[in-house]
């Protein structure tokens, strides 16, 4: 149980909530049972706050680029440490009292993922305990789940007395839209926070020397005002796949009223389409250093309510598998939903199949571990059988910085979130990583408030330190990935020897080659199976997958080697049997999804064909879902 930081008592910092009205407002929702305050009564506490903001306005503004979820949890924290914030975000989202009303209502063309699947990993519980208590109580006031990584274990695994560390092994289980009406709703009763929505953010307005070498500093920002979306009828979004696939991309409107906007620092929380590289040139700054590695990955999302009272084999909710040519994880949400999401490789052209609703389903009734959530009577689609399969392509591991020769490029110019750094969403890494970058941004500027250039190196220094390694480590995963996903494609294990030419031509990346195979070679048939047997490197596993140890120290110190190399040599010299994620072979999924395609031709042609069947499997279903490792 999450012991409530504030506990009704608390003196929050100079700038935040009072005592009076806002430590009530939040901190009485600890309890699930607490009732969430009422809309008259929050339009009350909120004419408080702008009256509260008028009389003890800072004299410092940070503007905020993207209220998103670093955007908003860094407001909240520099408000807290004496800014004032004005965060500008191109959506508007109207009011609504409920993850639901969020989920259903909010247009968020700036991000395409509002839809897809998201885990919030342990590290992110413990940060939101920490440091955004409220919102934590918000989440867990309205549905949201905690999940203890040591209670659902994978069947047949003694975790043996419980240890230190054990009980910062917590999940959040909400959609992406709970967390964001969470932090949004704590963001707006913030004394000292603007939201400023439907305003896009063109560029930057800076001072200095363009063109004579001298370094430029950010002064503010220059916006445009987006014309206002037409109403809803119904005021529901009808969130056509079409719509998501397109939202990256979808043109800003060029008309609209434009504006300088002054601030003495300028935060660019505009995620993975931010456009700082080319922003900073245009003010005569470098342009950030980036290394990119592109998942190939397609990504396909379909969401849930439950309709029984439980969730089947009584679990939480968890199950990740990779086999390869496939990856599939079942995600818990808030309010009894849930969401399953596939990913194939971007080359593997017959499973763009898989957003077809009907190829989508019949895909996971043929792996028995996620299939047992869709079982009738356990599960319908959110919104009806015409619920999208969500489809999103163009994901890449990317990370930038902003620091040259020890020095900021831009002066009073900072990057958190997926703006800096970005890694593949199957990792679950991206909303952890943007709230440690906000509080890593908080902490550097209240440790240096009056020198933003030695808050960015202080910031910098953090994010190598505790998010850098992580992104390291996604970013060989995924190029490892991706030899052995066109390998599996051509049936062939050649893709995985690098050519000829390549060892002649570029010997460092044979070299990086090998080391990434002997690193999978380590995960696949050490770690993961060794996590299923062994208490101790499930331990170990899950507090690295959970950021709350650095991948290098957890997963290969000598004492972790020792135990895991036994169990590779058993599952090499036993060929990797006993697969822990039954499922299909490539080769009778693509049969699979060609039957369904037939039949429903059939269907609509009036020929009526039997319905698919998932081909027939040796292994049967398991009593439970069960947490696989990757
Ligand atoms: C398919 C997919 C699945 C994911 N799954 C997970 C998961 O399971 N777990 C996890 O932790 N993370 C996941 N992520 C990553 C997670 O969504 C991001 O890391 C997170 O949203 C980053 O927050 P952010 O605030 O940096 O950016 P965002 O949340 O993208 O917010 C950026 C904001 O800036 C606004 N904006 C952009 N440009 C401008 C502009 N010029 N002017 C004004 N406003 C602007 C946008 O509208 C948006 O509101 C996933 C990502 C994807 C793509």
């Amino acid at each position: 149980m999450v012991r409530d930081t504030c506990g009704g008592s608390r003196k929050h910092a100079a700038g935040s909530l009072p005592s009076a009205t806002g430590c009530f407002a939040f901190c009485s929702l600890r309890s699930p049972v607490a009732r969430p305050p009422t809309a008259p009564y929050l339009r009350l506490v909120s004419a408080a706050r702008g009256e509260q903001r008028r009389a003890t306005r800072p004299k410092r503004r940070a503007v905020i680029i993207g209220g998103g979820i670093s955007g908003l949890a860094a407001a909240i924290l520099l408000a807290r440490g004496g800014w004032r914030v004005t965060v500008l975000e191109r959506d508007v989202r109207p009011p609504v009292d409920t993850p639901d009303e969020a989920f259903e209502r909010w247009e968020r063309a700036g991000v395409a993922q509002f839809r897809h699947s998201h885990t919030f990993l342990a590290r992110l519980t413990w940060v939101m305990r920490e440091r955004f208590p409220e919102v934590l109580n918000l989440l867990r006031a309205h549905g949201a789940l905690e999940l203890p990584l040591t209670v659902n274990l994978p069947p047949g695994l003694e975790l043996g007395p419980r240890e230190k560390g054990d009980g910062e092994l917590v999940l959040l289980g909400c959609r992406r839209a709970a967390f964001e009406w969470a932090l949004d709703r704590v963001a707006r009763f913030e004394p000292n926070v603007e939201l400023r929505e439907g305003i896009y953010v063109e560029g930057l307005a800076s001072r200095g020397a363009k063109g004579t070498g001298a370094r430029p500093r950010a002064t503010g920002v220059r916006i445009r005002h987006l014309p206002k979306p037409p109403p809803h009828a119904d005021e529901r979004i009808p969130w056509h796949p079409h719509k998501e696939r397109a939202a990256d991309d979808t043109p800003i409107p060029q008309n609209g009223r434009r504006a300088v906007l002054a601030a003495d620092l300028v935060i660019d929380a505009s995620g993975r389409r931010s456009r700082a590289a080319e922003w900073l040139p245009e003010v005569g700054a470098r342009a950030p250093r980036e290394k990119i590695v592109h998942t190939g990955i397609f990504y396909f999302t379909r969401f849930y309510r439950l309709t029984g009272r439980r969730p089947p084999g009584a679990t939480a909710g968890l199950v990740a598998g990779d086999v390869g040519w496939l990856k599939l994880a079942t995600f818990p949400g808030d309010n009894e939903t849930f969401s399953i999401t596939v990913g194939s490789d971007i080359a593997d052209k017959p499973l763009r199949a898989l957003s077809e609703p009907d190829v989508f389903e019949a895909m996971i009734a043929a792996f028995p571990q996620v299939a047992v959530w869709r079982r009738s009577g356990v599960s319908e689609p959110i919104e009806g059988p015409n619920t999208p399969v969500l489809v999103m392509g163009g994901l890449s591991n990317r990370l930038r910085s902003f620091v040259a020769q020890g020095a900021p490029l831009l002066d009073g110019f900072f990057a958190i979130g997926d703006a800096a750094y970005h890694t593949n969403p199957i990792y679950g890494r991206g909303a952890t990583c943007a709230l440690l970058s906000a509080v890593a941004l908080a902490d550097a500027l209240a440790a240096h408030p009056d020198d933003p250039a030695s808050a960015l190196l202080a910031l910098d220094a953090r994010v190598k330190r505790e998010i850098e390694p992580f992104w390291v480590s996604a970013a060989a995963g995924d190029r490892m990935s991706r030899v052995r996903a066109s390998a599996a494609a051509q049936s062939s294990p050649a893709g995985l020897l690098p050519s000829l030419w390549t060892l002649f031509s570029a010997p460092d990346r044979v070299l990086a080659q090998l080391v990434a195979q002997a690193l999978s070679v380590y995960f696949d048939h050490g770690l993961v199976p060794a996590s299923r047997k062994d208490g101790q490197v499930y331990r170990a596993v899950m507090r690295v997958m959970n950021m709350l140890d650095d991948p290098r120290t957890g997963l290969l110190s000598p004492s972790m080697v020792a135990r895991v190399l036994p169990v590779i040599a058993q599952s090499l010299a036993t060929r990797g049997a006993g697969n822990a994620f039954p499922g299909p072979t490539r080769a009778e999924a693509l049969a699979l999804i060609e039957r369904v395609q037939r039949d429903r031709s059939a269907t609509r042609a009036g020929t009526r064909a039997p319905a698919a069947r998932p081909p027939r499997r040796a292994t049967p279903p398991p009593p439970g879902a069960r947490l696989a490792t990757r």
